[in-house]
């Protein structure tokens, strides 16, 4: 099958699969504002969701915007961040985000340029700003999803995830649909149920036909 036919059959079967087994966590639902958005999202580097579902809601009551964040008292940021390690660092990268937001009265900007100048944003959240705020099709790269699309396309070609082109490329176009914001979800729910780090589990997988490791394992 060519590139473009694999990918098209790939977000069709993702979107197929994430309506019926994709997760549900508080950060998905439509109605929450920009800041709980963000907030979800920093949390969400490098830490399994299960885990930020835990204090979430909790650390939204506690601190529900930009301004009771960046008055807060760090300790108390860090108790709220233990369970997610490098607590201390990530407590005051997100303190300082949050004095960042509140002179900039909560304003997220558009432009990429911008967005990435924004001290403690960092490429992973830039991009997640994009998807989950600005509705652009930026794909969420960490090494879960770098896992799905390496399997289902074969290796890449890098050690780093950020500067592999090959896999990058790949991504950009697998989220490049209007539901972008989903195929980002499904795969990394995917990603977490079934093509899991060590024994994937193929056999509850609707990508077999396609995949370049199911062909090469079984
Ligand atoms: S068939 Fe297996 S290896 Fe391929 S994407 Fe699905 S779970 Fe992962």
């Amino acid at each position: 099958m060519r590139q473009a036919d694999k990918i098209l059959f790939l977000q069709e079967k993702l979107l197929e699969w994430y309506k019926v087994s994709g997760r549900h966590f508080p950060w998905r639902n439509k109605s929450i504002s920009n800041y709980q958005k963000v907030i979800a999202e920093v949390l969400l580097q490098r830490t399994k969701a299960e885990t930020v579902s835990k204090f979430y809601i909790q650390f939204i009551i506690d601190y529900p915007n930009w301004k009771s964040l960046a008055n807060a008292n760090l300790k108390d940021i860090e108790e709220y961040l233990k369970p997610i390690g490098l607590y201390r660092q990530r407590s005051v990268r997100l303190q300082n985000l949050a004095k960042e937001m509140v002179k900039r009265n909560g304003r997220l900007p558009k432009n990429r340029e911008d967005l990435e100048s924004i001290p403690f944003m960092g490429q992973y959240i830039a991009n997640s700003v994009e998807l989950v705020i600005f509705n652009q099709p930026s794909p969420l790269v960490d090494v879960n999803m770098a896992r799905v699309i390496e399997r289902f396309f074969g290796p890449r070609q890098m050690a780093d995830i950020r500067y592999d082109p090959y896999l990058q490329d790949l991504a950009y176009k697998i989220v490049n649909h209007k539901d972008a914001k989903y195929l980002n979800w499904a795969i990394l729910d995917l990603a977490a149920l079934i093509c899991i780090a060590r024994n994937p589990r193929c056999h509850k997988c609707n990508l077999t036909s396609q995949c370049e490791y199911y062909k090469v394992y079984f």
